[in-house]
């Protein structure tokens, strides 16, 4: 279909609706009666359901965890799957990100590309479809969710307290393109021991960044032997390391570089720095000991082998281990990891290697946070007409599927995959400061979305 004509019309109105939505602030707050996120998503959600409506479109909104936008009538379901809320802002903007203005060309704001501005195309797209009266054998529904940046407490919501019926295929435009036809699954957990001895050692802050700070203090005795050591760690871990004297002991400090648990070898571990230092130094007793388990187990291994959870296959590769966080907590030594697991396997079979793992050393496993993987195959109707479209729209004929680590919106469904919005060469400025969109990418994103819709739903 030649759908150009319209999408020149349209274009200013799509602008103006992409900037009446990013000007409600939707990052999320204080519950308050009837809006379970706070004032801004409630507002957020119900200012796309207006627009839809204005439009022509039947709404539903439900009870402003979630709403929904329908076109169409049959029963077969196309979803499109998004999200009104933003994370918070940060320091460093140079305009307001909830007044959104354009700059040499690029709309500033906050959710431009996460997720309000992708939606709006979408929802526009609908409406140029409409206008031109094009028949589609499947009914369309944009499915908005208002609580996406945090706990998913939207789709929860909206699929098993309101048991509203998932769609039979669904798309989500909260990534990038081309599409992601497989994630991992998103196994995360605690090797724990119990200590006798006080340990003074902490390293990183959460499951899935690699630690890119550790430290650790030690008998002022070791000052002269750390010293020395330092070289051979630094070729060892690519840490760079501290020492000061702290209250009569030796402080070590190992500076690393974070990045994405699913991506560990992009970072460096400051956890391992520390480990490997300890181990070398042999400090003796508790913390001598959990240092020697963490090497043998552990050590710079980034896939899991030392411990015997290198699970891989052909459609998504290796498993990523990512030790996140050390720490000494009531009398406990907590090691805290995350691994993406390759989607033909489910996360307890990956329990099962790690525990396996863990027979006849100190440490325990505790504390499983499981989100299973999704997977829809490359040759799947969903999958190889939206490729189509991509590459027929872009000229990128070699784009291919692509499976990732990360955890987008698609999780919320099966049969979904995350298509777009970042296109190859376009900053992925979601969740940064000056979150912008390039306007002239509009229309690339508007040609895409409109024949992956017809195209899905003709
Ligand atoms: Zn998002």
């Amino acid at each position: 279909m030649n759908f150009d004509e319209k999408i020149r019309e349209d274009r200013e109105s799509l602008i103006e609706d992409i900037k009446r939505l990013v000007s409600i602030n939707s990052v999320e707050a204080e519950p308050k009666e009837g809006m379970p996120f706070g004032k801004g998503p409630a507002e957020a959600l119900l200012c796309f359901l207006s627009m839809a409506e204005e439009m022509g479109f039947q709404t539903e909104n439900f009870d402003n965890y979630a709403g929904h936008v329908d076109f169409g009538e049959s029963g077969e379901v196309l979803g499109i799957l998004g999200h009104m809320d933003v994370v918070p802002c940060g320091d460093g903007w140079i305009c307001d990100p909830f007044c959104p203005e354009v700059i040499d060309g690029k709309l500033y704001g906050r959710g431009v590309l996460d997720n309000k501005g992708p939606m709006a195309v979408c929802l526009h797209a609908l409406k140029i479809l409409k206008d031109m009266g094009v028949p589609l054998k499947k009914k369309v529904r944009l499915i908005v969710g208002a609580n996406e940046e945090t706990d998913w407490k939207c789709m929860d919501y909206y699929f098993h307290t309101k048991k509203v019926a998932p769609p039979q295929i669904s798309f989500t435009p909260d990534a990038e393109f081309p599409l992601k036809h497989a994630e991992k699954g998103v196994f995360q957990y605690q090797l724990v021991t119990d200590i006798k001895e006080e340990i003074v050692l902490a390293g990183g802050n959460a499951y899935n960044s690699v630690a890119e700070y550790a430290y650790v203090l030690l008998p002022k005795e070791l000052k002269a032997q750390a010293e020395a050591g330092i070289p051979g760690w630094t070729e060892y871990t690519g840490c760079r390391y501290e020492t000061c004297m702290e209250n009569g002991r030796l402080k070590l400090e190992a500076f690393g570089f974070a990045a994405h648990a699913a991506n560990p070898a992009k970072g460096t571990n400051a956890v391992t720095g520390i480990m490997k230092a300890v181990s070398d130094l042999k400090p003796g007793n508790d913390l001598g000991n959990i240092a020697e388990f963490y090497m043998e187990k552990i050590g710079r291994n980034l896939y899991g082998e030392k411990l015997g959870v290198a699970l891989e296959d052909e459609v998504s590769g290796r498993l990523s281990f990512n030790v996140g966080k050390a720490e000494v907590l009531d009398g406990k030594f907590i090691l805290s990891i995350d691994n993406r697991v390759p989607v033909t396997y489910k996360c307890q079979e990956a329990r099962k290697c790690v525990e396996k793992g863990l027979e006849g050393t100190r440490f325990r496993f505790e504390n499983p946070q499981i989100t299973e993987s999704i997977y829809v195959p490359k040759d799947s109707f969903l999958v190889e007409t939206l490729m189509d479209v991509y590459k027929e729209v872009t000229k990128d004929m070699d784009a291919m599927p692509q499976v990732d680590g990360a955890c987008s919106y698609a999780r919320a469904l099966d049969n979904c995959v995350a298509f777009g919005a970042i296109l190859p060469g376009q900053p992925d400025l979601m969740h940064q400061k000056n979150e912008y969109l390039e306007l002239d990418r509009l229309d690339m994103w508007m040609k895409i979305y409109l024949e992956a819709i017809y195209r899905l739903a003709r």
